[in-house]
């Protein structure tokens, strides 16, 4: 992949793309993109859609309940299950119940299930509840990375925008699919500031730009929209980031909403001690993917990847054991979870350690500590 590194200096020229390097090793292929999450989201819903138009009678029908907010998770075995006695009172079964709440908590709505799916991100609620049910073993081991913490957030760029040169060569043409970095002339730890446009397939979607910093930077003390177009002209002077009224390339009302938004932070990698938990009797159970059990700092660009590796598991483990016919080898719902977390949790743990170490210093974080340990990393991995 080919990086334009892109000097806030307008005298000096724009360079030729270069190789850009992530985590000290090369890569090489032109072809590489990012996918904006919206767009992702989009996809599986269109294929939710195509699904439940297939009406694929045994596999049911998924029903989408938006703003509303999982709230508790408890596994009523059938022991407890007072609910559920039928009237030979022998057929008792245990059951999951979820309980959600419209997001105005006006609303509680109740729901019963054989297995529930938590897929609620590195702050899992669901995971919580787990804790709660069964003590220690839903904690989060952590790890420390010194690209946890960073705060982030996205400035709308039109997409095929000019970037002036120097005088007598012509302006770069920026396109949609290809990856660059903004450098600024302002240095000093709290300052200096690079702003970095990802590779999109799509070469006509508007350019994201990423603005990732140390959390004591001065963009974060600023949040009026002009006095953050000011600060931005000032470190990039090459840029047209001008007031609209006087051609500049990006709106008042982009300035604002991007002044005032709060962004995210880097979580510290982390992995759950444990993916699964099912009723005593083994009938109904819960299961956990995604950043609910393993998050990390986007260094490796992992993330996404590991998550669908979990559900394909999941889906494999559980399909396979429901439509076995062996009798004898075929495994209960809660055996057929603990085969999930046996198959997914050590490489789960594996991806954590590895992205506590390879490629944190990616983001050019600024001040003394950090760029000599960027530079002692460089060190460290040429002479191994
Ligand atoms: C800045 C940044 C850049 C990243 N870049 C990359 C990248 O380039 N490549 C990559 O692979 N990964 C990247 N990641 C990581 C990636 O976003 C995550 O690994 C991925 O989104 C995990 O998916 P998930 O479904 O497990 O969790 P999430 O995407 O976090 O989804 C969890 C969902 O659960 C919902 N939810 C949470 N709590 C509740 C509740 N109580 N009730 C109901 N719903 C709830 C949330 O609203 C959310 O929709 C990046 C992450 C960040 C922060």
């Amino acid at each position: 992949m080919l990086i334009t590194r892109i000097p806030g200096d307008p005298s000096k020229p724009i360079p030729t793309p270069v190789i850009a390097m992530a985590g000290g090793v090369e890569k090489r292929d032109s072809d590489s993109y990012w996918i904006p999450r919206n767009e992702l989201i989009a996809i599986f819903l269109e294929e939710i859609e195509e699904r439940n138009k297939r009406n694929v009678t045994d596999q049911g029908r998924i029903h989408i309940v938006m703003g509303s907010d999982v709230t508790q998770v408890r596994i009523i075995d059938s022991q407890q299950n007072a609910n559920n006695i039928d009237v030979n009172n022998e057929n008792r079964h245990s059951l999951v119940e979820v309980t959600s709440n419209v997001f105005d908590g006006e609303k509680e709505n109740t729901y019963e299930a054989k297995i529930v799916i938590g897929a609620d991100g590195f702050n899992s609620n669901v995971r919580s509840r787990l804790s709660q049910i069964d003590g220690g073993k839903f904690g989060v081991k952590r790890y420390k990375s010194p690209a946890a913490g960073l705060r982030y957030k996205v400035l709308q760029m039109p997409y095929g925008m000019n970037v002036p040169n120097i005088t007598g060569t012509v302006p770069l043409t920026m396109r949609g699919d290809s990856l660059y970095s903004f450098l600024s002339v302002n240095k000093g730890a709290k300052n200096e500031i690079r702003m970095g446009c990802l590779p999109l397939k799509d070469p006509k979607s508007p350019r994201s730009t990423n603005i990732i910093t140390k959390p004591n930077h001065a963009i974060w003390d600023i949040t009026d929209g002009e006095e953050m177009r000011k600060w931005f002209q000032k470190s990039f002077p090459r840029m047209s980031f001008q007031h609209e009224s006087e051609g500049g390339i990006i709106s008042s009302a982009e300035w604002s909403r991007f002044a005032s938004a709060k962004g995210g932070a880097f979580p510290s990698p982390g992995v759950s001690l444990n993916m699964q938990l099912s009723s005593n009797d083994e009938t109904c159970g819960v299961a956990l993917v995604g950043d609910a059990v393993h998050v990390f700092p986007p260094d490796l660009g992992q993330g996404v990847n590991s998550a669908l590796q979990d559900v394909l598991v999941l889906n494999q483990t559980i399909i396979r054991n429901g439509s076995s016919q062996d009798k004898s080898t075929k495994l209960t719902l809660g055996l057929a979870l603990k085969q999930y977390e046996r198959d997914r949790l050590p490489e789960a743990k594996a991806l954590v350690k590895l992205n506590s170490h390879v490629g944190p210093y990616q983001y050019k974080q600024t001040g003394l500590v950090d760029t000599t340990k960027a530079k002692l990393k460089v060190l460290n991995i040429l002479f191994k």
